[in-house]
């Protein structure tokens, strides 16, 4: 049970505890666990920042690097006025345990500043921006090769090409001053499926796990996306793309949770019709067709087979566990369940598929990204007219061997090269699959009581035979 008034906040506790029942599970000796447990640094910072009036404000900011057993540190910029310490620590660590998980070679990292992104101004949010990249630069706390920033919980494409822009006028000598930070924009070496990046791996996941039936026949649910009622938490970056993938796939967006109240629908909501709404009125009230609750996260506790919280930590505890009727609980967001609703999700049988490995799409595109920053070339550059090319030759052997020929139209389709697109979706569609059967592996074949401790296991066993091969200094 999560004690009420212990010192440290009720998400950091939470991921502590997912972290030692997963540990008791490794045979790794306590000083070297503890060491990958460990935030190994946290910049806590405080800056003057001039508001629209011209009125200084000092804004309260972090950056933790939790791990540097490979570098550059990875892991997004939060802007919200509940950032602290702890979360950002918290924050850190998943990153750390994900980017193993997954196979990134990064340690893991997060930033947070505190203010309120949804009423700052632009202006605003540029000056905060830029005077935080410059703190980080400062201190050595960003680079191509010591920790790259990304887009979280309140930041975005703009925000990172400030950072870039930033970084580069202040390291002008630097060869690859883009690759400090990933999520740009295309128009600034960005990279094509960045955005969408974190809400397809959610989907994929989500459809990974709807493959096996063994899984999911217990819980009442034939395998497949297709017609599988879904409730979202949170309209935001991953949330909408999450919800559109699945809506693609042929899943009913039953029910959607925003600020100030969600919107509930049996029959399934046109998604974009919803956000369109959202982005216009900045509340849910008077979509239609559809019930409106005015109590959010009331829609969480709705009908549905899989309940999607894309928002923030801390969304379904002890207090309302008991309550959600779905089957299949999807971690979009980073600790939207924490350790006690954990425990009774359990109890009630309701899976649970972790942020760990669902969240991790984003981080995924966002190392193509550095890549691609670092080589200076696109992944289809290279090698996409040269597969066209073989392709033609192959069809037109093809031809000649059984005397028939193919329609214009069909050949363009089969011999068209790739694009940078079709490189980024497929890689992170092996990257999702594969590290699903890892964790799935672990869960099912040894005993590991479900896929979250299944995933800490993976990203503590990695993490650790790291430290183990580099040694300890001195
Ligand atoms: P975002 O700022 O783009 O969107 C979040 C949305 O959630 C906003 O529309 C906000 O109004 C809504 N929201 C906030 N509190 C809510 C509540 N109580 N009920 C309903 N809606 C609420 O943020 P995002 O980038 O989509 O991040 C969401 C979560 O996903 C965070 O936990 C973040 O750490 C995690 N995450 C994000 C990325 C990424 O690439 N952006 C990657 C991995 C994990």
């Amino acid at each position: 049970m999560l004690d009420p008034v212990a010192p440290r906040s009720r998400f950091h506790t939470s991921v502590s505890h997912y972290f030692d029942r997963a540990a008791a599970l490794t045979s790794f000796e306590p000083g070297l666990l503890d060491q990958v447990k460990s935030c190994n640094s946290v910049y806590r910072m405080k800056f003057p920042v001039k508001d629209d009036d011209g009125n200084i404000v000092v804004v309260e900011a972090y950056r933790a690097q939790h791990s540097h057993h490979r570098l550059p540190g990875k892991g997004g910029i939060r802007f919200s006025l509940s950032v602290n310490q702890d979360e950002v620590v918290a924050l850190a660590s998943l990153m750390t345990y994900k980017c193993a998980l997954v196979g990134l070679p990064f340690g893991g990292a997060k930033g947070g500043v505190c203010i309120d992104s949804k009423s700052s101004s632009v202006g605003f949010r540029e000056r905060v921006t830029r005077r935080y990249t410059a703190e980080l630069v400062k201190k050595n706390f960003i680079g191509p090769a010591i920790d790259v920033p990304a887009p979280d919980y309140g930041t975005g494409e703009q925000e990172m090409a400030w950072i870039a822009d930033t970084y580069k006028a202040l390291n002008f000598n630097e060869l690859h001053p883009y690759a400090c930070v990933t999520g740009k924009p295309l128009d600034l070496h960005g990279i094509p499926g960045r955005r969408e990046a974190t809400g397809y791996g959610v989907f994929l996941g989500i459809k990974q796990c709807l493959a096996h039936r063994e899984d999911i026949e217990p819980l009442g649910l034939e395998p497949g996306v297709e017609g599988k009622r879904v409730i979202v938490q949170g309209l935001g970056n991953v949330g909408l793309y999450a919800a559109r993938f699945l809506h693609d796939a042929g899943a009913l967006i039953v029910g959607i949770a925003e600020l100030g109240g969600g919107i509930y629908h049996p029959a399934g909501l046109d998604v974009n019709k919803v956000a369109a709404h959202f982005q216009a009125n900045h509340t849910l009230r008077d979509y239609e067709p559809g019930t409106f609750i005015a109590d959010s996260s009331a829609v969480l506790e709705m009908p549905c087979d899989i309940l999607v919280p894309a928002a923030l930590e801390n969304q379904i505890t002890a207090a309302n566990a008991h309550k959600i009727q779905a089957k299949i609980v999807a971690e979009a967001a980073n600790g939207p369940v924490d350790f006690d609703a954990d425990e009774i999700l359990a109890e009630r049988g309701i899976l649970v598929i972790p942020d760990l490995y669902l969240n991790a799409g984003g981080v995924t595109v966002s190392y193509f990204e550095w890549l691609k920053n670092l080589s200076h070339v696109s992944f289809d550059r290279m090698n996409s007219g040269y597969i066209e090319s073989s392709k033609e030759r192959m069809l037109s052997a093809v031809e000649m061997l059984t005397g028939r020929s193919i329609g214009e139209a069909e050949r363009d389709l089969i011999t068209a090269g790739p694009r940078e697109i079709d490189f980024v979706r497929s890689a992170l569609a092996d990257t999702m699959e594969l590290s699903y059967h890892n964790i799935r592996d672990l869960w099912k074949t040894r005993d590991t009581p479900d896929l979250r401790t299944a995933a800490y296991i993976f990203g503590i066993d990695r993490v650790a035979r790291s430290y183990m091969a580099h040694g300890i200094f001195p």
